[in-house]
């Protein structure tokens, strides 16, 4: 079952306690498909510049990423710059260049039109909401992922997208945010009158937690003793587990669990090396061996 992302693809500098680079492939569509392609097939759309080489694509190709959707335009590819404190818990955004993807007007393949899964990575409402409407038929999972830019600036067009999405996918803080509710299992239910029917929030080291009719379900996330890089951490976990639910055909509740579990398997590989670089290398055999892990670190008798 393929698996479609339309989201940044971009060029990132980041400076962690463990080391910095200076120029680095990134781009929440960039960790996403690298992620979920361990699962499943992905098609990507996304617009970089012509600083974007055959090379850095190969990122993709190599992992049989279907990349006719990613558009070259004349300019830059948006570059984005952050920085991480002594612990690696706060982050400050050092610069944004918007460059090409301030332009960005995503277009599907036609080949990319009968998605049956969908990922909305953090772009503008409307475009995420242009890209539903270019999608044929009704998609078995459509997630999404925002952040405090949109929820602030342009509120209106958010809840109008959030109408059509069935799995939200956003961090603690903009949980709050988007509910005006500071306790994560009230904001859920703000969050289910909106449209989604199921919300994963996504809480860095205190791992995750999925919210839904069903109820509630935490996972860990894996305990590194030097994570190194926690940029795309988020975008690695929703590609683990929306490329395992794409996989599997199945959503219910089992499947939504160990769907958090390869989430957190993702993200948790993601963060060990700058940028990419560890999923550029990872193994299937690695992933299932750190999900068996995961079975260990939380079992109990009772
Ligand atoms: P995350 O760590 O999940 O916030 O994702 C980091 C990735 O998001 C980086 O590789 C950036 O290139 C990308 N990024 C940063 N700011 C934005 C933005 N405003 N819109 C889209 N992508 C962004």
């Amino acid at each position: 079952m393929s698996l479609l992302v339309v989201g940044s693809v971009a060029f990132d500098a980041i400076e962690s306690p463990y080391g910095k680079v200076d120029r680095i492939i990134g781009g929440a569509a960039t960790y996403f498909a690298v992620a979920a392609s361990f699962f499943t097939h992905v098609n990507l759309v996304g617009i970089v510049g012509q600083d974007f080489t055959q090379k850095d694509e190969s990122i993709f190709h190599r992992r049989k990423i279907d990349t006719a959707g990613l558009e070259r335009a004349a300019g830059k590819s948006f570059f984005w710059a952050g920085k991480y404190s002594q612990h690696l818990n706060e982050r400050e955004t050092l610069v944004t260049d918007l460059n090409v993807f301030a332009n960005f007007n995503p277009r599907l393949p036609e080949k990319f039109r009968n998605s049956k899964h969908v990922f909305l990575a953090n772009i503008a409402p409307d475009l995420q909401r242009g890209v539903l409407k270019q999608v044929k038929g009704k998609p078995k999972h459509v997630a999404l992922d925002t952040m405090n830019y949109w929820i602030e600036r342009t509120p209106g067009e958010l809840r109008e997208t959030l109408r059509h999405v069935d799995i939200l996918m956003i961090n603690d803080f903009e949980t709050r945010q988007l509910s005006n509710e500071h306790n994560l299992l009230r904001a859920s239910r703000r969050i289910f009158k909106m449209g989604p029917s199921t919300l994963v929030v996504k809480r860095g080291e205190y791992g995750a937690m999925l919210v839904d009719k069903q109820g509630v379900f935490c996972v860990p996330a894996f305990p590194l003793e030097e994570p190194h890089d926690p940029t795309g951490a988020g975008d690695s976990f929703a590609g683990g587990f929306m490329g395992y639910l794409a996989s599997c055909g199945q959503s219910n509740d089992a499947a939504l669990r160990r769907a958090m579990v390869f989430g957190s398997v993702l993200g948790s590989f993601a963060v060990e090396e700058f940028g990419p670089e560890r999923l550029r290398k990872l193994k299937l055999a690695e992933i299932h061996a750190r999900a068996r892990h995961f079975l260990k670190l939380t079992q109990f008798k009772l």
